[in-house]
């Protein structure tokens, strides 16, 4: 039997590729470092641009059985709750050939993986770092750390699937211009209890609240069980920086609440979780290129972004299909296969992670500034503003 492609990394991105190369023909082999494969908390938009993507996987009852569909986004001043617009998202389907959905990460996470697990084309391992790697071609020999040995593996293609801080990028750009940048905003994120949310943020609705200095994002999710509220707001690096999640204690949050001073009934929302995770945002610039021959890079790990547009595991799904694509239109090796991969990508991809900075800076404004926004918000209506993002949900 042939050797596999070797994907370093289980999230959505790894899992997706999988799937996508087993469909092109490929063997593939999954590694993943954490001892069980789970995401963490918290919810997923999954815009129709990836939405079409997975169902093209053949995935769409699994992922229908857990997903919510949100019939709006509203838009809405965050320090009065004035829906500056509201975005009609029931036709999102006939418009862009599938819904808007949202997950709780763990759901879409394991629809992914059963589905993998099932595909004869595919192996999967938990608890296996892969840690140094040397290409040659048409073969990468990798060394994985498992248990408390290092085991030699080989591939004939190496995907670093391995998310913000890839040791796959480590190892193909080892230089220390390419470290993560804090970006001075930071991530809170809980679930709420509904029966504990005002009773006006249980409708099937996804919400947006513009402040100076952050917004905070919630949507239902588990047949509305429960609502996933995420807040953005600007924090100073500090040491603990380093670390993508700490747990804490709601202190530090109630402080950003001061400063951001949100209406009473998101406060209230605010107020109802009881667990916060505190998620630092990072970024790295844009890559020219994310291949070196037989190895190359796929989602965070190529181009990880700010969550502002929530494209971030869109784009990972983005470029599984890709990648998967080249090998079909090819039938090539993987040298020539990401090749043609990270040409089809690395545009759009860099065009997201720069108009996902933007966003913020748009979603913060204060003063004058944030009056002529909010003005040319309700000029442009729901309508308008979902015309805004037909770029992005468009057909790859
Ligand atoms: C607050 C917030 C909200 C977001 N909301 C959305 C949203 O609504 N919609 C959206 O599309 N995106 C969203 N994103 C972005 C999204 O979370 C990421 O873009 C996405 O999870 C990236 O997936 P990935 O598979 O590339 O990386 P990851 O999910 O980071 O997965 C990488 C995997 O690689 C493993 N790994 C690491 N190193 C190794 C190694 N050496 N060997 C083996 N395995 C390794 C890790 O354990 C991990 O399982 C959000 C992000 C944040 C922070």
């Amino acid at each position: 039997m042939s050797a596999p492609i070797v994907i370093a990394g289980a999230g959505v991105g790894g899992l997706t590729a999988a799937l996508s190369l087993a469909r092109a023909g490929k063997r593939a082999l999954v590694l993943e470092r954490a001892p069980k494969i789970e995401e963490v908390g918290a919810g997923f938009q999954i815009a129709p641009n990836a939405g079409r993507i997975l169902a093209g996987l053949g995935l769409e009852e699994p992922l229908a059985a857990v997903a919510l569909e949100p019939q709006a986004i509203n838009i809405r001043r965050g320090r009065d709750g004035a829906v500056l617009a509201k975005l009609d998202l029931t036709d999102s389907r006939a418009r862009w050939g599938a819904p808007f959905r949202v997950y709780h990460r763990a759901d879409l996470q394991q629809v992914l993986l059963q589905a993998a697990l099932a595909h004869e084309a595919i192996e999967v391992r938990a608890g296996a770092r892969v840690g140094s790697f040397e290409a040659r071609a048409g073969s990468v020999s990798l060394r994985v750390h498992a248990g408390d040995g290092v085991e030699e593996i080989e591939g004939v293609g190496l995907v670093g699937a391995d998310g913000l801080r890839s040791a796959v990028r480590g190892r193909l750009l080892p230089t220390e211009k390419d470290a993560p940048v804090y970006s001075g905003l930071t991530a809170w994120r809980a679930l709420v209890p509904a029966e504990l949310a005002p009773a006006v943020f249980r409708a099937r609705e996804s919400n947006l609240w513009m402040l100076p200095g952050g917004h905070v994002v919630h949507y239902p999710l588990r047949d509305g069980s429960i609502i996933n509220v995420v807040v953005i707001v600007a924090e100073p690096p500090r040491q603990s920086e380093g670390a993508s999640i700490l747990s804490l204690d709601g202190a530090q949050l109630a402080r950003a609440l001061e400063r951001l001073r949100p209406a009473a009934e998101l406060r209230a929302l605010i107020e109802a979780g009881a667990s916060w995770r505190h998620w630092p945002l990072f970024g790295r610039p844009p890559l020219e290129s994310w291949s070196q021959g037989a190895v190359t890079l796929l989602g965070d790990a190529a181009h990880p972004m700010l969550p502002f547009l929530a494209q971030g595991a869109a784009q990972a799904i983005e470029d599984a299909e890709a990648l998967g694509r080249a090998f079909l239109q090819l039938g090539a090796t993987a040298e020539t296969a990401f090749a043609a991969y990270q040409q089809i990508r690395i545009p759009r991809a860099s065009q997201i992670v720069r108009a996902s900075r933007r966003q913020g800076d748009y979603f913060h404004l204060a003063g004058p500034a944030a009056l002529g926004r909010d003005l040319a918000i309700r000029a442009l209506g729901g309508r308008g503003m979902l015309a805004r993002n037909a770029w992005l949900y468009r057909q790859p």
